[in-house]
């Protein structure tokens, strides 16, 4: 990234040569990006991150199809970026339903077919829980939505580079996440959407990303995206296992131990999140006294300043306050 702070520091939209060598740089990650996912590199629009790929991927599809229904379908156990964007369309009228998880966290794939009308236009499901880490059930989802001729946005931004993720694979029509999660630098994502797709963008602008996303480029954060989706897809393998071993022992720690029992462990769930109910002891607590050895959230991060049981743990039906969540 650092050449492209000072260096290389050309407009990449500009036509000399400084904007050219920008220019370069953004288009070989975006090649890096799709190799990760398995798209095409014409599908790749860059975003500040999965909050924004959400808002662009589920509004613009919204407003580009407004004639053709009204509907959306998402899951209760949604990253806030998805369920805050679906509140406030229903305030502008649309209609959503919010399918329920089992004691897993998983959805309901009969339950998901029912609740399609002739009026829905979107199915929005995330690939992995990033409280609880389970993953849900993505390519089946995917093939129920093509067959109902409904587009299916996967937030898959505790997925990318920590699973497989293979867009052409799994169904998906429109796909995000943020390369902060995959040692990336914070403040850069990816929308992906498949060449059918039409969005309304959210920033009208310079022509940016094909009209897509107007705003200069900010080519030293799409280069160390790009770099982390390289790195990812490389050392893949190496980081899996590595997530994995130290998982395993975590889960010994803790039950032979007997300080917690681990979650979710007759589902698949990603390598680096485990999900813990301790025992006897309040997550709060228990965090406060481990302090100086390890931080974790009892919650996701994001709601980390609010002291309640997250909508995640009361959507699969956790109502005491003894569930710790770490990420490895
Ligand atoms: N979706 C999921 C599953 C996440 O874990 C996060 C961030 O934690 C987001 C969306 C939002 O990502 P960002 O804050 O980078 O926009």
């Amino acid at each position: 990234m650092l050449p492209y702070f000072a260096e290389f520091y050309g407009n990449a939209s500009s036509n000399h040569s400084f904007g050219k060598k920008a220019k370069d740089a953004i288009e070989k990650s975006r090649v890096q990006v799709s190799n990760l996912i398995n798209s095409n590199n014409k599908e790749i629009i860059f975003t500040s991150g999965a909050t924004e790929s959400i808002n662009l991927g589920v509004k613009g599809y919204l407003e580009a199809n407004s004639d053709k229904g009204n509907h959306i379908i998402t899951v209760k156990t949604e990253h806030k970026a998805v369920l805050a964007t679906c509140e406030y369309l229903e305030s502008k009228g649309f209609e959503v339903t919010y399918l329920d998880v089992d004691k897993n966290g998983l959805i309901n794939l009969k339950e998901l077919t029912k609740s399609i009308t002739n009026s829905t236009l979107l199915i929005c499901v995330m690939y992995v829980n990033n409280e609880i880490g389970v993953i849900q059930p993505i390519k089946e989802i995917g093939k129920i939505a093509r067959e109902n001729n409904i587009a299916f946005l996967c937030d898959a931004t505790q997925a990318v580079g920590k699973i497989v993720v293979d867009v052409e694979e799994d169904n998906i029509d429109m796909l995000c996440f943020s390369a902060h999660k995959l040692k990336g630098p914070k403040g850069i994502g990816v929308l992906y959407k498949n060449c059918d797709i039409k969005l309304t963008p959210l920033l009208h602008g310079g022509g940016q990303e094909r009209g897509l996303r107007g705003g200069t480029y900010n080519t030293p954060l799409i280069v160390g995206l790009g770099k982390a989706c390289e790195l990812a897809q490389s050392d893949f393998k190496n980081n899996t296992n590595i997530l994995l071993k130290k998982r395993a022992e975590l889960k010994e720690y803790y039950e032979t131990n007997n300080i917690g029992v681990v979650n979710f462990k007759e589902v698949a769930t990603a390598p680096h999140i485990l999900s813990v109910t301790l025992k006897n002891r309040e997550a709060e607590e228990y965090l406060m006294l481990k302090s100086k050895e390890f931080v974790a959230s009892t919650g996701s991060a994001c709601n980390a300043e609010i002291f309640e049981i997250s909508h995640v743990l009361k959507a699969i039906g956790i109502t005491n306050n003894q569930t710790i969540r770490i990420s490895i």
